[in-house]
């Protein structure tokens, strides 16, 4: 495939320019890299008209088939892996080992997710019936997908959508559509006409997705606050929703952590990806015993790490990736500044070009603090100062999101324990952050509705259907 700097969306099999274009900015540089299309309502309109067409021949496919092209198509992802890199790095910002390791796992979840089947439940199997309860697709699916990490958590929906039966209108964030385009390219090559269609277009194309009537279900991963939208607009058409939201994971370390090789472990936990990921770590915890050596040491680590363009050799973290989060990264830690909380490192703004904000760490900020309490979605992290495990439960809890968790502790068998005790989807215990195919994946509370990932993924792509046939009825002659 050629990364040429030609970007279409694909509708119906046919690739579309569209009318207007939209500028994509490279976050390191703050420079127009390229152009996507301006999806019009029209546009839409012919996506879902042609996701509807190519919904019965899709749904008929054997599974087999079906999953031989999801195979195919993650093959083919590896098969182009060095520009799919590239390409994310420079939309999205993130260094370039982090932007492979991404693309890899774009291609290994479409495959994964391939051993996957849909049960079948028989009920009863008696002389007078047999009943069987089976998953059916729900016709089209439109995805909506963030600028974090566009090209996985856009195969987190292609993947189990399409493996049930399903067919797709996809949106990619404005701020990161280009990988996606070119995903398109090879979704042309390897799918039936139809079966996936991707659009990209500015902020009014999601609201004309989410209320539009050709749609079965919106899969959705975003902010908690415009997942709310996205909710209310589905309703007057009672459309599936899923809702991959947002989160305030708190990691818990415990007092018999080995200090000095816990701490470069905990400080990725929160900075990975520059802070912009659902699942990241954005307060953490740590006991009194340890807590002083331990935030030396997380700071230390921290003043070894190289911030730059993710295009560059040795670059370990990124720019922020877009104004808006730039700009809200960087209220909050103006708000901590006003406040007279204590900064460890960093703090202020970098008066370089692109979206970039020193690694900031902050040094047990009160509980009610904004930066305690809000999502920051950057390079920002307190450091939280605790003494007492109800009490620590208790803050852990005390929040709308419920998304992820950590704790950490050499006694394996107590940090289990407490981890059980955290409400949220997702709690690791001594590590974070690892997702599997295999497994469910979503948010208590505020941070989501439904999971992907897993069986139970899987099926919120289905409709459940109970099929009773009656032996030998009175009249069968
Ligand atoms: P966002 O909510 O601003 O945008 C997400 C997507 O929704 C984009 O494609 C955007 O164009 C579209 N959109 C915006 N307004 C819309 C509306 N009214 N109706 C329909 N679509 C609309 O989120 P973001 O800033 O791109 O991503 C960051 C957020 O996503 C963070 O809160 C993060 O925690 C969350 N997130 C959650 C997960 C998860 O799996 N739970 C994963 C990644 C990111």
């Amino acid at each position: 495939m050629e990364f040429n700097g030609t970007y279409r969306m694909l509708i119906g099999g046919e690739f579309v320019a569209g009318g207007a274009t939209f500028d994509v900015i490279n976050p390191a540089t703050e420079e127009a890299i390229a152009s996507a299309p301006d999806a019009t309502q029209a546009d839409l309109d012919a996506a879902v008209v042609a996701a509807r067409k190519a919904f019965p021949g899709w749904a008929g496919t054997p599974i087999e088939e079906r999953k031989a092209k999801l195979n195919a198509l993650g093959d083919a992802i590896f098969a182009n892996l060095d520009g799919f890199t590239r390409l994310l790095t420079s939309e999205q910002g993130k260094p370039h080992h982090e932007a492979q390791g991404e693309c890899m796992g774009a291609g290994y979840w479409l495959k994964a997710f391939t051993a996957l089947d849909l049960p079948e439940t028989v009920n009863e199997d008696s002389d007078e019936r047999i009943s069987i309860t089976r998953h059916v697709p729900l016709g089209v699916v439109g995805a909506i997908a963030p600028w974090n990490f566009p090209m996985i958590l856009a195969m987190f929906k292609v993947a189990p959508a399409l493996l049930a039966g399903n067919t797709m209108v996809l949106k990619p964030s404005p701020f990161t559509p280009l990988s996606t385009l070119k995903f398109a390219e090879l979704a042309a090559e390897i799918l039936p006409a139809g079966v996936l269609n991707v659009i990209t277009g500015g902020d009014s194309l999601g609201p004309w997705m989410t209320a539009h009537p050709g749609f079965d279900k919106i899969s959705f991963t975003g902010s908690t606050q415009t997942g709310r939208r996205v909710m209310a607009s589905a309703a007057p058409t009672l459309k599936r929703v899923t809702l991959e939201l947002g989160g305030n994971d708190a990691a818990i370390v415990m007092p018999d952590v080995d200090v000095e090789k816990i701490a470069e472990q905990l400080f990725w936990a929160a900075f990975t990806n520059n802070g912009q990921i659902c699942i990241a770590t954005k307060r953490m915890y740590i006991h009194k015993d340890i807590y002083e050596p331990l935030r030396d040491a997380i700071v230390a680590y921290a003043k070894t790490v190289k911030v730059g363009d993710g295009s560059e050799q040795g670059t370990q973290i990124g720019p922020i990736n877009n104004s808006q989060q730039y700009a809200r990264v960087l209220e909050l830690i103006q708000d901590a500044r006003d406040k007279g909380y204590t900064f460890l490192t960093g703090g202020e703004k970098a008066e370089v070009p692109g979206y970039f904000v020193p690694i900031t760490i902050l040094d047990n900020p009160p509980e009610d603090s904004r930066i305690v309490q809000e999502e920051q979605f950057g390079p920002v992290l307190p450091l939280i100062r605790f003494d007492d495990y109800d009490d620590v439960i208790a803050r852990a809890n005390a929040s709308d999101y419920g998304l992820g968790g950590s704790v950490w502790g050499s006694d394996e068998d107590k940090a289990f324990e407490l981890a059980q005790r955290i409400q949220s989807g997702t709690v690791w215990v001594n590590e974070t952050q690892h997702l599997s195919p295999l497994a469910a994946f979503g948010g208590m509370k505020q941070s989501g509705v439904g999971v992907e990932g897993g069986l139970e993924g899987l099926l919120e792509y289905t409709a459940t259907q109970t099929l009773v046939r009656r032996k030998k009825a009175a009249f069968v002659s």
